[in-house]
Order: C-alpha cells, then structure tokens, then sequence
C-alpha cells in the first residue's frame, strides 16, 4: 500500500512537531553532536522551503548528556540522580542545539515543562501564548520536560507525550516522532527477526497495544508503548504522527518529499478541537468520580451530562474546575471532564436530584457536575477518534 496522503500532509503542514528522542541524540560517549548538526541542517531547509511553516523540536538527552558528562557508569535508576543529571546534561544539549542552529542565524528557546504546568488551564493557555511568541518572532522553541523539579507522581512520563500535548497546544498539523527503530513492527524486532515493520495505521486498538514493547532502548525511557499512546492522542486531536528512524540520512526531508519511512499514523473521522484538545491529552487527572450504570449510559452512549444523582463516590481532593476521571463501579475509566464543584462539594450532593442542590449546598451555580462540553469519553479516545467539541 503506499501512502498518496503522505506527501499531502507535509506539503500542507505550516506546523510541525518533531520529536528526537535521546536514542537518536546520544551515544555511549555523550551527546551526539553530528546528529544534532545533522537534524538542524534538515530543520533549517524545511524552514527555507516554505518561510510560513513553523517548527517546533521537543528534544530529549538531557539526561543521558548529564549522565556521560559527570561520568556516572550508567543511567541513574533514583530521582534525585535522574534530577541532578538532566541538570548538568540540559545545558550541554541547549548549547548544541544553539551551536547548531546558529550557522543558519536561527535563534532557539529553551523551554522547559512539568505536567504540572499543562494540567492547569490557565498555565497552558500561559504556555501556549508564550510558544506562539517565540513562533511569531521566528524563533525555534527547543521543548523538553523540566526533569530538575519533577518527581515520578508529576512526570509526563516521557517525551513521547510531551510532544503529543504540544501538537494539540499549539495546533500542529503533524508531529514526526524520531526514534532509534525504523518504526512499528508486528513484533518486537529485537526478539523476532520475522516482524515486519507496519507503515500506516489509522487508529490504535488492542491489536496494535499488542504489538508495541513497553521496553525503551538503552537510553531512552519512552519504548514503543508510549509512541502508540502518544499517536493515539494525536489522532483524538486529528493530527498525524510519524514514528520515523532518527539516524537516517536526511530523514526528515526524505519525509517531506514523501517517502515511506516509518510508520504513519492518519487520523480519520471526527476529531477533537479547543479544550477538549487539552482534556483529551492531560497528563494526570486530579481524582475520580465513581459512577452508576445509569450515568455510565448516559455519558457514553447518550452524549448527556453528568449529573449528581448519578456520582457514587468522589476520589481525591480537587478544586472547582478541575479535571476529573469518571469511572463505572468496576474500575474501568469512562472518560475525563471538567468538574463544576469542588470535591467536597460533590460529596455532599451525590446521588441527589439536581433540584436539591441549591438546599444542600446554599447554592445551585451549575445544573451538571460535569458538562458534556466539558467531558471526552475514554471510547473516543482508544478509537482515535474525537466528538467534535469545539470549545476554546
Ligand atoms: N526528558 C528526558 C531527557 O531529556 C527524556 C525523556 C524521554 O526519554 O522521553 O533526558
């Protein structure tokens, strides 16, 4: 099969996520600077191509940099290491990027980001206003997780997602992830010479889970299960992803020139838009509603609100506005939304008719507890595909 679209989606992309991950960027001797001069030659054509398309990099290797550059034996398994690594190691790599970048008068911005700062609304509309400063003035944001203040509880995880989230944040039209494989295989090729690499897919199920080894290269932390999650949250937003080699000669250009490296991942059908973007894509969710069956039908088969007669019980300490997991009686996840009341207010109200708020509480400011504006469902998000909403 080959890929007609594929040409397409490069020639129409005036925004462009590309992800390297630190397999491609470093080596047993520290950062690979050829590499890193490499991509920034291709980056900087792409650019000249066509002035109007705007990049950005989400760079890894700050750890594995750090790691070489202090002369640790081998990749820290504890936090505070892993912490004081990307410290050392995220300045070297900004430094090769600038170095790199700074033959074509190509200024770059380092931004450093915690999941923290995106599960928060008013922060990431914070981050995009700032990213969209840097893409206005022609400058390359260079992304990477702030891996110096987090710890596990408040990771994105890996890179993979992070660059998921700034596709939808910043409104790409294609995110190309590179990697150290060619892309995904039936199988895993380091244990089974007979897997065949897969080169387009349009949606994630379990087929494909199943595919895909959670277990990362020697430097990186990602593996393939988390590309196919963070394919499968670009798809919710309707926006392609390329798992790619990093290595290749020219990957990047051949890419644009429509060659089939790699696996591609196209969305079809509906997609997300504006917040639904960002709840579909958050990191962590700040607790849980547990829910009866009713309610469970009415959000996932009826596009309905929810409301409080249908909350069995509430998990965690959240706030007005927070974003929320609902979940059926048996554990498994329905889908995410916007809470209108504070948990401990929801507490209260839980299983009672909507009209006894207003007596319960002193106040009624909303019917729902959750708005279905406000909600994506977990269904959408394994079939790739989104409902539609469109509020900003
Ligand atoms: N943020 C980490 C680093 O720069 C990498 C995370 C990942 O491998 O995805 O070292």
């Amino acid at each position: 099969m080959g890929f007609p679209d594929r040409k397409d989606f490069f020639d129409r992309c005036r925004r462009l996520v590309i992800k390297v991950g630190s397999g491609v960027l470093t080596t047993e001797r520290g950062l690979n600077r050829v590499m890193i001069h490499r991509l920034s030659d291709q980056v900087a054509e792409l650019r000249l191509r066509d002035k109007d398309r705007k990049i950005i990099i989400v760079s890894s290797g700050a750890v594995a940099s750090g790691v070489r550059k202090i002369g640790l034996k081998e990749r820290p398994r504890n936090i505070p290491h892993k912490q004081a690594s990307a410290a050392v190691g995220q300045g070297v790599l900004m430094e090769a990027w600038e170095q790199a970048f700074d033959k074509y008068d190509l200024l770059v911005a380092q931004v450093l980001l915690t999941s923290e700062d995106l599960a928060h609304r008013h922060r990431y509309l914070n981050a995009r206003n700032a990213l969209e400063t840097l893409l206005d003035w022609g400058i390359l944001p260079i992304i990477n997780e702030n891996d110096t203040v987090v710890v596990e509880e408040i990771k994105f995880g890996d890179n993979d997602q992070l660059s998921a989230l700034m596709a939808g944040l910043i409104g790409a039209d294609l995110v190309v992830n590179l990697t150290d494989t060619e892309g995904l295989y039936d199988c895993d090729p380091r244990v089974n010479a007979s897997a065949r690499l897969i080169p387009v897919l349009h949606k994630v199920d379990a087929r494909i889970i199943e595919c895909a080894t959670p277990r990362p290269g020697a430097v990186g932390t990602g593996g393939m299960l988390s590309k196919i999650n963070a394919a499968r949250k670009c798809l919710a937003s309707g926006i392609p992803m390329i798992i790619a080699p990093g290595r290749e000669r020219d990957v990047l250009l051949r890419l644009m020139e429509g060659e089939e490296l790699g696996t591609a991942f196209i969305p079809r059908g509906r997609m997300y838009q504006g917040k639904k973007i960002w709840l579909a894509n958050l990191p962590k969710p700040s607790g849980d509603l547990v829910l009866d069956a009713g309610a469970v039908k009415a959000l996932s088969r009826g596009g309905k609100s929810l409301l409080p007669i249908g909350v069995l019980a509430v998990r965690g300490n959240f706030g007005m506005g927070s974003p929320v997991r609902c979940v059926d009686e048996g554990g498994r996840v329905v889908g995410v939304g916007l809470s209108n009341y504070k948990a401990a207010e929801i507490e209260r109200i839980k299983g009672r008719h909507t009209e006894e708020i207003a007596a319960i509480l002193g106040l009624k400011p909303f019917d729902e507890v959750i708005h279905r504006n406000n909600f994506v469902l977990s269904e959408e998000l394994m079939q790739g595909t989104g409902d539609g909403g469109s509020n900003a």
